[in-house]
């Protein structure tokens, strides 16, 4: 059993979860559970440039070239990369790409292929 917290308002211990919102029977308070619960966590929803849900193992297309740092190379707009692997970081996707390796892209970039 997980322990649920009181409620803010009254401080009632008969609060129960409901779809990532606490309630309070006895005040009829709402709140959202913490985050960093699991089903906030499940909830964050990866989207391309044009609104489609990215999953895990996705192939997707970069839709502009992309500079690499440091290296001078660029990634060609219309490279499809295989296997995506979503993350929760300042950018969004971890991959391989051929010819360059392990390489981090934004969702904005890309497009599901
Ligand atoms: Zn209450």
């Amino acid at each position: 059993m997980n322990a649920l917290p009181t409620c803010p308002q009254c401080h009632s211990e008969f609060t129960y979860e409901d779809g990532g919102v606490y309630i309070c029977p006895e005040c009829a308070h709402e709140w959202k559970a913490q985050a960093g619960d699991a089903a906030e966590a499940a909830a964050k929803v990866y989207r391309d440039s044009a609104g489609n849900t990215l999953q895990d193992g996705d192939t997707v297309t970069v839709i502009k070239d992309l500079k690499l740092k440091g290296s001078g190379g660029v990634i060609k707009m219309g490279t499809k990369v295989k296997n995506i692997r979503l993350v929760d970081s300042d950018h969004d996707i971890d991959c391989k790409i051929d010819g360059f390796g392990a390489m981090s892209l934004k969702s904005e970039f890309v497009r599901k292929a």
